[in-house]
């Protein structure tokens, strides 16, 4: 491979029993609504020690039938963390909801538990309490949950964890999914996550209500269990639409590829943070900070963002790896200063200052199993070049 080869910041891995799996199906009699996604569910399901698993056709769909679930309605309000991807305050719209944001550590560049103990506080001084907080796992290492769930208790909100990045990393032992400090996660399958589907979402939950619901909004809001109908079914073709749903299926030939994906998601993980370890290693001489992984958290590490010591430097550096074919990418422009979120929310840059802070610092570094040591020496090189300009 020739140096000036493009790397970009994050690919998908697919593998021969990837294709086998998909071609498998497409040689079946269902390729939707068969046997693979109910397979990819439980699998999921046991895997993250949840109870339920529902597929969905995207993370962004699988955020809304949550939402929804939870009873989330025009009177409602949802937190999120500036430093996420547009849907996870995205969810709250849909829905007619109200949608504020709460600024992160700086170190982690999650949610900040304090920030979000002073904002209830003062909230609840207000009368204005939100019901769901949806926690942003951001580059796959877990938010604070612990502290996050025992506010959620106090306060009396549902938490959503938009582990969107996070499928396969864990907190204190237990695989993210566990929802043992929320309501129910959600991750994503695009093809730059962990694992991919081509699209594809879940969401994993403890509870049967919030489940069966989120069955029944995925497809239209309909019903095939006679538990669930309002009156006696007709016959064996009988269902019900008992409320208003969506088609947010996932495919029988997506969940092939995710299942057949799920296979070595461990292994993923692992080579994810072995190439953690060496860019920690290559970096420590440069003006950056590395990631900062919290005792008793395993990143997944969808994502390496380092953060410049000097901001005025950021834009030339970035302009100058992406000549040299160094795909580095920056994760996440904070969501209220989008001009769609500062029309409806007034925002600011100095709304949140550690996420603007962060925004002008922050470039992702090229992050997926099929990097090499050279490929990542070679980014290193381009960076240290970079930053001497
Ligand atoms: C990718 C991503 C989403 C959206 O996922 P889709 O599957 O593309 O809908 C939501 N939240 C976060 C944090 C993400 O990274």
């Amino acid at each position: 491979m020739s140096t000036r080869d493009y790397i970009p910041y994050g690919r998908q891995k697919i593998s021969e029993a990837d294709k086998r799996a998909v071609l498998e199906v497409l040689e079946s009699d269902f390729l939707t609504q068969g046997p693979v996604v109910p397979a990819f569910e439980q699998a999921l399901a046991d895997f993250c020690g949840a109870k339920f698993a529902i597929a969905c056709n995207s993370a962004t769909s699988a955020l809304h039938v949550a939402c929804l679930a939870l009873g989330v309605e025009k009177s409602s309000v949802l937190w999120t963390s500036p430093i996420t991807f547009v849907s996870s305050a995205n969810c709250a719209l849909f829905c007619g909801a109200t949608v504020d944001f709460v600024d992160i550590d700086e170190q982690t560049f999650n949610m900040c538990p304090l920030a979000l103990k002073e904002k209830l506080e003062s909230a609840e001084s207000k009368d204005e309490l939100p019901d769901v907080v949806v926690v942003v796992h951001m580059c796959g290492q877990s938010a604070d949950m612990k502290s996050i769930g025992e506010l959620s208790k106090k306060y009396g909100f549902r938490v959503i964890e938009d582990a969107s990045h996070a499928v396969g990393g864990s907190y204190y032992g237990q695989y993210v999914g566990s929802c043992r400090y929320s309501d129910v996660t959600i991750f994503s399958f695009h093809p730059v996550k962990i694992l991919t589907t081509g699209e594809g979402g879940m969401a994993v939950t403890n509870d049967a209500d919030l489940a069966n619901m989120m069955v029944e909004l995925r497809s239209h809001g309909i019903t095939r269990d006679p538990e669930r109908m309002e009156s006696p079914p007709h016959g064996d073709w009988y269902y019900q639409q008992i409320r208003l749903g969506f088609n947010y299926r996932m495919t029988d030939i997506a969940a092939a590829l995710g299942l057949s994906q799920f296979g070595d998601l461990n292994r993923r993980v692992e080579d994810r943070n072995r190439l953690a370890g060496s860019y920690d290693r290559l970096l420590t001489n440069l003006e950056v900070t590395t990631p900062f992984i919290k005792t008793g958290v395993v990143s997944s590490f969808h994502l390496y963002v380092i953060k410049l010591t000097d901001k005025k430097i950021r834009k030339t550096a970035f302009d100058m790896l992406r000549e040299e074919g160094i795909g580095v990418n920056v994760h996440y422009i904070p969501v209220p200063t989008q001009p769609f979120y500062k029309r409806i929310g007034g925002w600011t840059e100095e709304s949140f200052p550690k996420s603007t802070d962060y925004y002008q610092r922050a470039i992702s570094l090229p992050m997926y199993p099929e990097l090499t040591l050279e490929m990542q020496k070679r980014v290193v090189r381009t960076l240290a070049e970079a930053l001497a300009l």
